[in-house]
């Protein structure tokens, strides 16, 4: 890495960590590419607390199993480990515990493991109770996600033989529609903090009041393909921004459309029946305000449990295959890994928020039948922040991979925050997982918390209105570290 050519802030300096290369010299007889891949089941025990909604209701099914799915490459002089996990967000102390073992085991440190969350809604909860206060004490299925996923990068470690890797881009923009709408009713603007919004996460279908999208999509499919040297496709790793599909009976555990992209890719490439098992991954990108309603349009589709999941994941899947025909692939290339933890402060409830809830903060306790009010939810939310340190720090981490850049991001983020990586990023191809190394809420940019809405809403996010800004800039820095010298 070259320091003088950045300004750091000092904050980021103490905490930029690049390790060593594992190997100090690196002549021709130590370049052997070599990945491996493995999937680790996470399924919860049926009566664990289901959260995608606004209230949480228990699991009473599972229509298809939950996994970890994993992908590690190694290059001789690193190695960088992928994790994506079927949860709707892991927080950073359980991903923390699993990298803990991972180190404990393999030697890999926490800086070249990236794990995510797909945000499936139809999974129980590996949360704590608060976004922004560490659970000390990891409860039963928080400690089995954990030992789960090391042990799932172990396997992979396992599985890897001599292999080559390429990747790739592609588009499938018709699944993909921002949820926030400019409209031209003010009824349909009032928040439960006491503000009116100026735009509408998922406004009523087909209304008249109907404006605008208040925001871009970004309908790029990235991927990753690794496949042994004599052809055999070990696995392939995509990232898609579309928040999920859903269509799920009440209770049922279900991977959502991201189970159903590593099936239909696994068949698309003619990889079923290995051993080592193919694994199909699709990663999360920029989606916070992305989801798979297109709200203009007034006689939707009618589908059963299940069907559009599927329908959305075979048109990724196939615009995936399609490009993978194209493909070079690459018998060596450099890898490198960086991470840093950023200091962000948690954002406070002004005083007229806090007027507005004081009835419903002084009967937070009092259980009340059927659902409760939104003003009833959030004045439990904004108790919270009042009892949450001021300041909160969270994990960024870069990845590259020959001219290829992936940057993580712990929060649901906008669409424009991808979008603006992948305009700014000193690599070629660059794609964001989301929800990666922790689970911290949404992530608007500031131009969008002026605009309101609920995942602006102070305990939907909770920290400062310009985190994204310094997300962006921490993260552009951490890309811009050199790989390992080919
Ligand atoms: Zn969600």
């Amino acid at each position: 890495m070259k320091p003088s050519t950045f300004v750091f802030s000092a904050v980021a300096v103490a905490a930029f960590l690049i390790l060593p290369s594992r190997f100090t010299h690196a002549d021709e007889s130590d370049k052997v590419f070599l990945a491996g891949a493995s999937t680790s089941n996470i399924t919860p025990p049926l009566g664990d607390s289901i959260v995608g909604n606004w209230e949480p209701i228990p699991a009473t099914n599972v229509h298809d199993e939950l996994h970890a799915r994993c992908l590690v490459l190694d290059n001789g002089q690193d190695r960088l480990a992928f994790v994506i996990c079927d949860n709707v967000g892991i927080p950073a102390e359980v991903f923390d515990a699993a990298k803990e073992q991972v180190l404990a085991a393999t030697g890999m440190p926490a800086s070249h493991v990236l794990m995510a969350s797909t945000h499936t809604h139809s999974a129980t909860s590996a949360r704590g109770s608060s976004k922004t206060i560490r659970t000390k004490e990891l409860n039963d299925y928080q400690k089995f996600v954990a030992h789960r996923i090391s042990d799932g990068v172990r396997r992979a470690i396992a599985n890897m033989e001599p292999a080559r890797i390429g990747w790739g881009r592609t588009e499938e923009p018709s699944e993909v529609f921002n949820r926030r709408w400019h409209v031209n009713n003010v009824a349909l603007l009032n928040n439960p903090l006491g503000g009116v919004d100026q735009v509408r996460m998922n406004p009523p279908r087909g209304h008249e009041a109907l404006d605008r999208p208040a925001g871009p999509t970004d309908p790029e499919i990235c991927f990753i393909s690794v496949q042994s040297t004599d052809g055999r496709p070990i696995a392939l790793l995509a990232n898609y921004s579309l928040h999920y599909v859903g269509g799920v009976p009440n209770g049922d555990i279900s991977a959502d459309y991201f189970g159903y992209f590593a099936n239909k890719i696994e068949k698309k490439l003619n990889a079923s029946e290995q051993t080592p098992p193919f694994v199909g991954i699709l990663s999360n990108g920029t989606s916070g305000d992305i989801n798979n309603n297109n709200y203009a349009d007034k006689n939707p589709k009618k589908y059963k449990s299940y069907e559009k999941m599927a329908e959305v994941a075979e048109k990724v899947a196939s615009r995936v295959a399609e490009a993978h025909n194209d493909l070079t692939f690459h018998d060596w290339v450099p890898l490198a890994a960086a991470s840093t933890n950023l200091p962000l402060k948690v954002r406070q409830p002004t005083p007229e928020m806090l007027e507005h809830l004081k009835p419903y903060m002084e009967a937070k306790d009092t259980k009340s039948d059927g659902p409760r009010k939104k003003e009833q939810i959030y004045a439990g939310r904004i108790a919270n922040i009042l009892e949450s340190p001021k300041q909160i720090e969270v994990p960024l981490q870069a990845f590259r991979i020959g001219d290829l850049g992936i940057s993580a991001i712990p929060f649901e983020a906008f669409a424009e925050i991808g979008l603006e990586l992948k305009d700014r990023s000193p690599t070629g191809e660059t794609f964001t997982i989301e929800l990666a190394n922790g689970s911290f809420g949404y992530l608007p940019t500031p131009y969008q918390h002026r605009l309101g809405g609920y995942e602006t809403w102070l305990g939907t996010n909770s920290v400062e209105l310009k985190a994204s800004d310094k997300i962006i800039a921490s993260l552009l820095k951490l890309l811009e570290q050199p790989t390992t010298k080919n």
